[in-house]
């Protein structure tokens, strides 16, 4: 069985591990965001590549929730002192070499895509990582004191700053990564990862090419990555108030939309919402959507299977 997974950062690498496990003989291949990716002291960053990368390499650190296990943050200190960089945005040591291995492959003409398929070559990640594309297409935020990168907003700005709207800069110029619109079409089933839906998500299925190959996609199941009326974890809220999404499980299936989907698992306690999503022409089903650790990751992708199965 072919499985194509839309993912973000740690959201998406906690559901994709759990994918691995539910599904052990399949082929998965994960579609990754790239908006959150940047030029930083000299390296190129790719935050959600990563964090996939050291989730499914067993090398991230469980108990901060991101980065690698066992990190130190010596160079970041030294960047500090002279000035470069961002001071409230620390890289670990073992991430910058990711980060320098990646740069130096860019330097040497290999593509984006190229390189993570260099980069990850090194674990056994028994998923295929493709950035949605190649050409540098970034997140921005337009605030009421201005413009700037996601990761400004996010981690120096705690997503505390209004956000008015989200654009995607470079995204009229560039084009999905080759294999991308492939893997989207030949899956027997497309699973839409618990990732923050405008941030994450959105930035895929902003190429309209990818959005209409999901559109006419095989099975298209989602998971809510809303639980009771509140993100799980981080602050994808104020990116959905800024679209004028609610915070609900159902609200981000209608934001999706019956085009794109075709099932939509909510949290258990989420079951009350299933009729208005069903009622949109979404497929609806309620079960435990906390991904607390590898098995109950596991859990909640057996069962986006088993729906997209069902339908
Ligand atoms: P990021 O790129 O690192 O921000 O990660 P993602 O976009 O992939 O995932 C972040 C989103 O995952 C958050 O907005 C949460 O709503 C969601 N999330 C995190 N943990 C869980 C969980 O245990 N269950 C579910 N259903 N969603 C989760
Ligand atoms: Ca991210």
């Amino acid at each position: 069985m072919k499985i194509t997974v839309l993912s973000g950062g740690v959201g998406g690498a906690r559901f994709l591990r759990g994918l691995r496990a539910a599904a052990p003989d399949a082929q998965i291949t994960a579609i990754v965001n790239v908006g959150d990716d940047m030029w930083l002291s000299g390296l190129r960053i790719a935050p959600d590549l990563d964090s996939i990368m050291y989730t499914l390499a067993g090398e991230n650190d469980e108990q901060r929730g991101w980065g690698r296990v066992g990190e130190s943050e010596r160079v970041s200190a030294e960047l500090r002192a002279y000035g470069v960089g961002w001071p409230w945005f620390t890289l670990g040591d073992l991430d910058i070499g990711t980060h320098l291995a990646r740069t130096s492959m860019l330097r040497d003409g290999l593509t984006l895509a190229e390189a993570t398929d260099r980069i990850t070559s090194r674990w056994q990640l028994g998923v295929h990582l493709i950035p949605a594309s190649n050409d540098e297409v970034e997140t921005h935020v337009v605030t009421e004191s201005g413009e700037m990168h996601f990761q400004e907003w996010w981690t120096r700005h705690r997503a505390a700053l209004p956000a008015l709207s989200f654009v995607h800069h470079g995204l009229a110029d560039a084009s999905p990564a080759p294999g991308v619109l492939e893997a989207i079409s030949d899956a027997d089933v497309v699973l839409i990862a618990p990732s923050n839906p405008v941030v994450s998500i959105g930035p895929i299925l902003a190429f309209e090419s990818i959005h209409a190959a999901v559109s006419s996609a095989a099975r298209v199941v989602g998971v809510s990555p809303i639980i009771a009326g509140a993100v799980v974890r981080g602050m994808a809220d104020a990116c959905l108030t800024a679209i004028g999404v609610a915070t609900d499980a159902d609200a981000v299936a209608l934001h999706y939309g019956p085009t794109l989907l075709d099932g939509w698992l909510v949290d258990e306690t989420d079951a009350a919402l299933a009729p208005t999503i069903e009622a949109a022409g979404i497929t609806a089903r309620a079960v435990p959507l906390w991904m607390r650790d590898p098995a109950s990751s596991a859990q909640v992708a057996g069962d986006a299977l088993r729906l997209a199965q069902d339908l």
